[in-house]
């Protein structure tokens, strides 16, 4: 139950969110955060108040509620914009107004147009920066108008109520600002982790790409120099796949791609850096493998591929195998671009002798 929690809460936030993505999605959560902790605040001191018998202010509080409650539905309905720009206004009207008629500059509840400041920075789009300037500059203006004017009014509030009432603002304005950084950069995460997926991995397939494994290539073989181990790399290749393109479609070729490079995850070890070379080909790093270990489980992998039952929709077994060509780390090399260069001429040993097999750097050499 409370595991779910955090999936409620998104749930809540991305209200009336059914077609939006990134910036978009992230604009509407903090719209609809600011909505749900303007009720929240705005219920507690309703309660509070309506408990020590303070109706005015339990009132004042209600519709404060009331609000960010219609806040909430409007934005469901699709009008977002005006949620968004209706809201920080009511709420700095509601913090100024509440502090110097009701509880009095002593009462600190001026600081909580701190979280109307958070929300300018959230709520709005860089390019609406005046929108976000003029609205901050107000909530600082009204906050020094608070601080300056706000014994001379009121307060409502017993001597003894407002250190009391101080804490608490304090406290809400500082988890406010907290829940909202928290948010902010939790969605941040999430698209930072999008734009990595987009960065690094293989559309098709959800393997590695060119870039990512390359990448994994230079820290492989930096630590392996480092640590005296030994690392090796593979480079593998559809047989005729062109011939299945032409044979079955170019949809059942995808089909091939994609089940290929699932079972190369699930057979290689999790160290295993799998990505995906180019259009038919892939590529392995293997680290603290020596040339013989890596051979065996490349051979390994290409009976695996031989015995796979790929099928068309109308049930037609395409048969698969693949070439491949492996090479290690030994003393005299210096890059690990000559170990790749070693492995893509055993494959094309490989492939010259005939296909479906696995071949090494000696072999090649010994040729
Ligand atoms: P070999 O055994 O010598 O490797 O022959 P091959 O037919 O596999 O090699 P060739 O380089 O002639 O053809 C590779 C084909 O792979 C050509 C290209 O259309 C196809 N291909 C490349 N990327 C994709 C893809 O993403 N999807 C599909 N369906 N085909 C692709
Ligand atoms: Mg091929
Ligand atoms: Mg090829």
């Amino acid at each position: 139950m409370l595991t779910r929690i955090p999936t409620y809460l998104e749930q809540l936030l991305s209200i009336g969110s059914e077609h939006e993505t990134g910036i978009e999605l992230s604009q509407r959560q903090a719209v609809n955060l600011a909505c749900l902790l303007c009720g929240l605040v705005c219920f507690v001191l309703f309660v509070a108040f309506a408990w020590v018998g303070v109706s005015t202010i339990a009132f004042f509080n209600f519709v404060g509620l009331t609000i960010s409650l219609l806040g909430l539905w409007v934005t469901a309905k699709g009008l977002l914009h005006i949620t968004q720009l209706v809201l920080p206004f009511l709420a700095m009207f509601f913090i100024a107004f509440s502090c110097l008629f009701f509880y009095g500059a002593d009462s600190h509840f001026h600081w909580m147009l701190a979280t109307v400041g958070a929300y300018t920075f959230t709520a709005f789009r860089s390019a609406q920066w005046m929108m976000q300037i003029s609205l901050f500059t107000l909530a600082v203006f009204l906050f020094f108008l608070c601080e300056t004017l706000g014994a001379q009014f009121g307060p409502y509030l017993l001597e003894g109520q407002q250190p009391l009432f101080s804490i608490l603002s304090f406290v809400v304005a500082i988890g406010v600002v907290a829940i909202v950084t928290n948010h902010v950069v939790g969605r941040l995460r999430t698209l930072n982790k999008s734009l990595q997926d987009l960065a690094e991995k293989d559309e098709l397939t959800g393997l590695s790409n060119r870039r990512k494994v390359l990448a994994d290539a230079v820290n492989v073989f930096a630590d392996s120099i480092i640590n005296y181990e030994p690392c090796a790399m593979a480079i593998a290749d559809l047989d005729h796949f062109k011939r299945i393109n032409d044979t079955y479609g170019h949809d059942a070729g995808d089909t091939v791609l994609k089940a290929v490079a699932s079972e190369m995850l699930r057979q290689l070890p999790s160290e295993v850096k799998v990505g995906r070379y180019g259009g038919e080909e892939f590529i392995f790093v293997m680290p603290s493998t020596n040339l013989n270990d890596a051979t065996s489980e490349m051979e390994h992998l290409r009976e695996v591929i031989e015995s796979l039952e790929i099928s068309t929709p109308n049930g037609i077994v395409i048969p698969v195998t693949i070439s491949i060509g492996v090479a290690s780390l030994d003393s005299d090399t210096s890059r690990y671009e000559e170990i790749i260069t070693q492995a893509d001429k055993a494959l094309y040993q490989a492939k010259d002798n005939g296909r479906n097999r696995v071949v090494g750097p000696s072999a090649y050499f010994h040729a």
